[in-house]
């Protein structure tokens, strides 16, 4: 690496800030064992994923139906524990055509570009939504706007993760 990496917006690095240890990057394979706790919120989400169903949370006062759920509501300052199952419909809020894999390594030729988008899902207060993947769908037929429902995997697969959903297809 002897070229300057361009960065846009920003300052550009040097092989020295990296050579330095001035900011942190590493060739080797990470070993970061750790542990996360979801949390209540996004523990109940999860579980309820796994029996193939989209759970949100109500808050009492301002009555907007939070996705993902979670116990408070940022408008209000106040807990929320009223659950609510939502559809596994909805419609797409904003997408991309990547031609980029999740860790920006340019995808080859001829293999498709990932879809990832923002859905708005029915039964949610407006501009709740989650990020997960389009599927079954040409890119360029993809428009905000457009209704899609979620493809589950099969039960005896699910794990309890977002990715218990496998993509969204238009309905
Ligand atoms: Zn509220």
């Amino acid at each position: 690496m002897s070229e300057k990496l361009k960065v846009s917006g920003g300052t550009a690095l040097s092989e020295e800030d990296i050579r330095s240890g001035k900011i942190f990057v590493t060739e080797d394979s990470l070993n970061c064992a750790y542990a996360w706790d979801t949390g209540v919120a996004i523990n109940r989400y999860l579980a309820e994923l796994k029996q193939g169903r989209i759970i949100a949370t109500e808050c009492r006062k301002c009555k907007r139906v939070m996705l993902p759920p979670r116990l408070f509501c940022e408008l209000c300052f106040i807990p929320c524990n009223t659950w609510r199952h939502v559809k596994d419909t909805g419609t797409i809020n904003t997408f991309s055509i990547c031609h980029v894999h999740w860790d920006a390594s340019r995808i080859k030729e001829g293999e498709d570009p990932h879809l990832p988008a923002v859905i708005e899902i029915d039964g949610a207060s407006e501009g709740m939504g989650i990020m997960h993947i389009l599927g079954e769908v040409e890119p360029e037929k993809i428009k905000i706007g457009m209704k899609v429902q979620a493809v589950w995997k099969p039960e005896t697969e699910r794990t309890g993760s977002i990715n218990d959903i496998k993509y969204f297809k238009p309905l």
